[in-house]
This record gives C-alpha cells, sequence and structure tokens, in this order.
C-alpha cells in the first residue's frame, strides 16, 4: 500500500512538473530580455494578477509580438482596465492575452477603427473569428503602451488555458532573472476561537523574526492553546529590478509532516476576488499591506490550497511542544524557512474578549434589510464571509453602515427616498461613498427611479447625497479657434469634471463622428488626423461633454487644414 502511495506521489509530482505544459512553443513577446514589474498571482487590491508585466524600458512603443502562431479572437479597448488588448488563440487551446497596449499592428489597428467608427465609440469589444486576423509566427502585432490602468509604461502578458483561467507563464519556458530569495516582512499569529490563544492574546499578534546564520528565520518560542493559526507578509524581488513581486507558492510544515500550501500557479476569474478572504482584510486596510493567512475559513473558495490539513489551523495541547514551519518559494525555487517553536501552555486567566457589540447583526447566509429616515439598504445573501456586527446609524442625508474593514463577497444596495427634495434639484443628486481620511466625496453609480436614487456598493462604509451642479470643462490643448493645422497629427483637448465625474463624450468634426482617444489618467481627449475623416479646408469641430448627473458642456472650434 505505501510503495502504491509512493507511486502515486511520484506520479502527481510529475503531472506538477512543467513537462505537462509546452515548453518553448511561447517565445518572449518583446525583443527586450523579460524583467518584471508583477509576477503572476500577485496580491493585487481586490485581485490576482493574472499575468506578468513586462518592463519597457520606461519607454511606450516597443515591438510586440505574438507570442506563438494563431488568430486574434478578441479585440478590447476600455478606458479602464486593460485599456486597449489583444486576445490570440493558438491552435493548442491556449490564448495569449496583451494589455495596456498603445497601438495594434496596422491590419489589427484598420479592422478595430472600423469597428470603433461604426459603433462611434471608442470604447469596444469584438471577436473576430479565426480566419479574419490570423497571426503568423513572431508577427509584430502591436506597440507597447500605457493604456488603461496602467501606471507606468509595461506590457501585460497572460496565457489562459482552454477554460480561460489565466496560468503562471512562467511555466511555459519563459525566462526570468531570479537568484533572490523571497523576503520575510512579518510573521504573525492568530488564535482561532475564545478557547485558544497565542502568548496570552486572542487577537493577531506578530511574531518576531530572529535571523539564523543562513538567511532563514526563527522566531521566539510561542506560548499557545488550542486551534491556532499564522499568516505570512512576503514578497520576492526578481534580478534587475526592484519591483516587489509576488511568491511562487508558500507551504507549511507541521512537526515535520505537510500541513498546507498556498500554490500560485493557476485560478480562475470568478474566484480572483476571494483575494480578500486569503489575507487579513482588516490589517490590508489599516496598514496597507498583505498579510496571508495560512488558514482556511469558512466560505473560501479558493482553488490555490493544497495539502490542507485541520483547514491550516494547528491543535496545541497543553504541556506539549511542537514545531511549525513555514517555507516561501520563487518561481526559481529560491526559498525561505521560517521555524516557530510552539509550546503548550494553559492560561490561567483568560483575556477577556471585549463585549460592547453594534446593533445589528448580518449572517452570511441570510438577506438583511436596514432602514432608517429616507434610506434603506439591502444586504443580498452571501454577502459576508462571516456573521458580522455591524453598525448601522443615518443622520439628515448620511448613512453609517460598518467600516470599510470586513471584505464583502457581494455589492449590496443604497436607496435613498428624495421626495423632500425640490423637483429642480432632484435632477442633480447622486450618492457618494465619503472615502480617505478627509472623507471626500466619491461618485458611486447611482441610478434614478421615480422618487428613489440607489447605488450598489461593494465595500462597507459611509455614505451621503451629494449633488453636482458644475458642467464638466473641456478646454483646447494643442490649438485655438482659427488655427492654420496642415502639418499636425493629432487633435488634443483636455476635460475633466469636478464632481459627479465624466461620464461620456462626443466629438464630430463637421458633423461627422470622429474618434477620439480618452486617457483618464491625463484627461485627454485626442484625434488622430490619419483616421481621414476630413477633407475640407474649414472645419467645425464639436466636443460635448457630460458628467455624471447629467450636466453637459459644448465646446466648438474652427480650424483650417491644407
Ligand atoms: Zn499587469
Amino acid at each position: 500500500m505505501k510503495k502504491i502511495l509512493f507511486f502515486l506521489l511520484l506520479l502527481g509530482q510529475i503531472g506538477n512538473s512543467q513537462t505537462q505544459y509546452p515548453q518553448d512553443y511561447f517565445r518572449n513577446p518583446m525583443e527586450i530580455p523579460i524583467v518584471l514589474a508583477g509576477t503572476f498571482a500577485e496580491l493585487r487590491p481586490n485581485h490576482f494578477h493574472a499575468g506578468l508585466d513586462i518592463k519597457t524600458q520606461h519607454r511606450e512603443g516597443l515591438n510586440v509580438h505574438t507570442a506563438a502562431p494563431g488568430y486574434v479572437s478578441r479585440i478590447k479597448i476600455s478606458h479602464f482596465g486593460y485599456g486597449k488588448a489583444l486576445y490570440v488563440t493558438h491552435p493548442n487551446g491556449y490564448t495569449t492575452v496583451y494589455a495596456h497596449l498603445q497601438k495594434f499592428s496596422d491590419k489589427i489597428e484598420k479592422y478595430i477603427k472600423e469597428c470603433q467608427y461604426q459603433k462611434e465609440s471608442y470604447q469596444v469589444e469584438v471577436f473576430p473569428t479565426p480566419d479574419e486576423l490570423p497571426v503568423s509566427q513572431d508577427e509584430i502585432i502591436a506597440l507597447s503602451g500605457n493604456t488603461g490602468g496602467s501606471y507606468a509604461p509595461h506590457l501585460h502578458f497572460e496565457i489562459r488555458d482552454n477554460e480561460e483561467r489565466p496560468m503562471n507563464p512562467m511555466l511555459f519556458g519563459l525566462d526570468v532573472k531570479d537568484s533572490r530569495k523571497p523576503t520575510i516582512n512579518g510573521i504573525f499569529a492568530y488564535a482561532k476561537n475564545e478557547k485558544s490563544h497565542v502568548n496570552g492574546s486572542q487577537k493577531r499578534i506578530e511574531l518576531r523574526l530572529i535571523p539564523t546564520a543562513g538567511s532563514d528565520f526563527n522566531v521566539e518560542e510561542i506560548e499557545a492553546l488550542g486551534d491556532i493559526g499564522f499568516g505570512i507578509n512576503t514578497y520576492d524581488r526578481l534580478d534587475e529590478a526592484p519591483n516587489k513581486n509576488g511568491v511562487n507558492s508558500i507551504q507549511c510544515f507541521y512537526n515535520g509532516s505537510k500541513h498546507f500550501e498556498i500554490d500560485f500557479k493557476r485560478f480562475s476569474y470568478s474566484e480572483t476576488k476571494h483575494i480578500n478572504r486569503l489575507i487579513d482584510f482588516e490589517n490590508y486596510k489599516t496598514k496597507h499591506n498583505y498579510i496571508q493567512k495560512l488558514f482556511v475559513e469558512q466560505n473560501n473558495p479558493l482553488s490555490l490550497y493544497k495539502d490542507v490539513e485541520n483547514n491550516g489551523y494547528v491543535t496545541v495541547l497543553d504541556s506539549t511542544s511542537s514545531v511549525y514551519k513555514i517555507r516561501v518559494k520563487d518561481f526559481k525555487d529560491n526559498d525561505v524557512w521560517v521555524t516557530i517553536p510552539i509550546k503548550g501552555k494553559k492560561l490561567d486567566t483568560p483575556e477577556p474578549i471585549d463585549d460592547i457589540k453594534p446593533m445589528h447583526y448580518a449572517l452570511p447566509g441570510k438577506a438583511t434589510n436596514l432602514e432608517k429616515g429616507n434610506i434603506s439598504v439591502y444586504i443580498p445573501q452571501g454577502t459576508f464571509y462571516d456573521d458580522t456586527y455591524l453598525d448601522f446609524d443615518v443622520k439628515a442625508d448620511t448613512l453609517l453602515l460598518g467600516k470599510d474593514i470586513v471584505p464583502l463577497q457581494k455589492s449590496f444596495t443604497i436607496s435613498y427616498d428624495i421626495s423632500n427634495y425640490l423637483d429642480e434639484d432632484k435632477e442633480k443628486l447622486y450618492i457618494a461613498e465619503l472615502t480617505g481620511y478627509y472623507k471626500k466625496p466619491r461618485y458611486i453609480g447611482t441610478s434614478r427611479q421615480g422618487e428613489t436614487l440607489s447605488a450598489k456598493s461593494k465595500s462597507l462604509g459611509t455614505y451621503t447625497l451629494e449633488s453636482d451642479l458644475v458642467p464638466p470643462t473641456i478646454t483646447p490643448v494643442n490649438f485655438y479657434d482659427g488655427k492654420w493645422m496642415s502639418n499636425a497629427t493629432e487633435l488634443k483637448v483636455k476635460i475633466g469634471d469636478k464632481d459627479s465625474g465624466i461620464s461620456n463624450y462626443r466629438a464630430t468634426i463637421n458633423g461627422k463622428w470622429i474618434l477620439m482617444e480618452y486617457e483618464y489618467k491625463k484627461g485627454t481627449l485626442t484625434y488622430n488626423f490619419e483616421d481621414n475623416i476630413i477633407s475640407d479646408t474649414e472645419n467645425n469641430l464639436k466636443v460635448i461633454v457630460t458628467d455624471n448627473v447629467g450636466n453637459s458642456s459644448t465646446f466648438e472650434a474652427t480650424f483650417f487644414r491644407k
């Protein structure tokens, strides 16, 4: 039996090794060595990073090649997120993704601009058929850029399996230099319930790291009892870049036996939001760093866990000695060990738990309705991971709904009865979340039905009603009324809206719709004269910008071109 088990384990090992993924099939999509600003499954706000962020030497406009032959199966252009993104499907079933692009290759650019002009929209998403945009080995498909939610030029590159699940592209033999070990920033201990403690505490405690002669760590012996778990703050630095990247796996051992593992090899999009269940969310929101919990609590559907014993908790008995070890590995198998000696000790007087709790209680398995004054809140079933005490109060138009330190799986709905407002004021109202230290109002997608304004949110916090009376601003950047622009390659305006923010824009020249690319980080709209929309000498540009409550501004100017 043991032999069979060993054989099965061996098979499992082979199955997990890189041989099952085609090696040398996908090339480096860039012409420069791969240096990473971000690794696969790295921890990001509300998601795991789905690919590699390949640095582009602080520049835009570098050639991006298809990683392998195939066909363009999807083109998506959005103001936020991936910006200009290209998806190439390969004959072996994998799809590669290239995002934050500046521009596509001529044939793809022509294809997508036709769609944009037809739909009269910069934002588009299309799914070309296999014969429309085939790409051959090494073909240049785009130029790298910084579009969408990218804050420095880079190429975001993904490899997805045939079920659209992003995988670590490094599994396919892409080479990245990494000779450095992961960094351990902090080790934490947690008591699972009121019957357990660590060093007499039932709250999260940080353990003091003691470097060993090698490059590993010990922590001071802890005294504990009952079910306890651990947490780790760690990152990995690769060679040739200072970026703090994600690690490849975290393994835990209790008294020499494998006890728990997080393996960042692959995940699916439906689970990426549950990163907030993996991390200590309260710590993340208050201290702005990531502690990964090395135990699995209820309602955690993440598939990254492996070999989990006792949900990752260890059970410490009185007057026992045990050892918990953590091994953090990067993709190149550089590893660091942390050893935690544990002594079982019963407490004489357990620390009392604070028993002042808020009035309201929300359960994961039940929908919750809260109502006071002109505000109601509907929290659907399955919103919370845990049974949660919830602060709820309404003061005038301000809703206090707990604190943004509890992770949510779903959005809840806030509704305001606005029948006590004057009709002309109702038009300008929106629901805002009060964020940050200064409680700055931030517009959240508000819709109106009769006398009710409602909005959805996925974070607890403070909300209020705001009104936006000021229409957007539109300012020309590289021209003025009456200017000759024969040699200009583009037409640029700056747009902005102070309160509710920009909802949409529309630009025409001589009455014909023109494609203006919106760059939200700079607040610019840019038209490229290569689009060849105009042939007249005298041209009238008209730009209309509308904010989220419907205030709109119109800008008009005449320019000449020969
Ligand atoms: Zn990225």
